[in-house]
């Protein structure tokens, strides 16, 4: 399976506290798969699709500095016994399962989370999904969380790709299921809306999250949207790992 290599050469399996969502604050385990089914124009971790030879544009495409990724430098393959060992080496129970998009490899990581929880039945399993892929029952019965966060067209992927009915109807109606949804400006509001009208998703559910992938920019947007979320009922998620340490890898 394709996991994220840090520059050191290592698979990127860190231990930290999570920074967003219903679980902001707690320590856990990390493992960044590489590969995503999507490609936003902001997003922080482009080294796991945006690689040389491929079409995809990027925000920072106009940064002279800015290239595209080698895949040989930035993924590195493993079996999903070398992934779980790689886990175990911390002494924290809870895992966090991101990317990338974890769930283009599934399969795979349904294998590394047997073996954790077949050597300790206390693991506690979250995934962090685009949304746009449905789990498998064999990968279902085993999550204990599910941190949703279904792209809006700020990312500039194409509706048909980032809007899956049949995997949102299912993290729908899933009790472990929270959504959280990236905001770049307050005309993103509506799209929220009306996923949370098409899908029947409770507001209690449902996290707002400023875009930024830097301390700077993310207070230019918390005011105002801290505001909407009050008066319109939403979680705020802010992005502690961001505040804590900026975008540093494996933090
Ligand atoms: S879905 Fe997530 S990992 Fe994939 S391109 Fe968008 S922000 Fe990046």
């Amino acid at each position: 399976m394709k996991i994220a290599r840090l520059p050191n050469g290592s698979p990127e399996v860190f231990h930290t506290l999570q920074g967003e969502g219903i679980s902001t604050g707690v320590p856990a385990v990390f493992v960044r798969a590489s590969l995503c089914n999507l490609h936003c124009v902001w997003c922080d971790t482009d080294y796991t699709w945006n690689f040389e030879g491929t079409p995809w544009p990027h925000e920072k495409d106009a940064d002279p500095n800015y290239t595209k990724f080698s895949k040989d430098r930035h993924m590195i393959e493993m079996t999903p016994a070398d992934v779980a060992a790689a886990i175990r080496e911390y002494s924290c129970r809870r895992l966090v399962v991101t990317g990338g998009e974890p769930l283009v490899q599934q399969e795979e990581f349904i294998d590394v989370l047997e073996i954790l929880r077949d050597w300790d039945h206390r693991w506690i399993f979250e995934l962090e999904t685009n949304g746009a892929i449905t789990p498998e029952p064999d990968l279902d019965r085993i999550i204990s969380q599910y941190n949703v966060s279904p792209k809006l067209s700020n990312s500039g992927n194409n509706e048909d790709l980032r809007l899956n009915q049949e995997a949102l109807t299912f993290f729908a109606a899933s009790p472990r299921a929270w959504f959280k949804f990236v905001i770049s400006s307050p005309a993103d509001l509506a799209e929220v809306a009306g996923l949370q009208s098409q899908f029947g998703l409770d507001v209690e559910r449902i996290f707002l999250m400023p875009e930024g992938r830097d301390p700077k920019t993310l207070q230019g947007r918390r005011e105002w949207l801290a505001e909407k979320c009050r008066a319109l009922g939403y979680r705020f998620s802010d992005r502690l790992h961001i505040q804590l340490w900026g975008d540093e890898r494996g933090r």
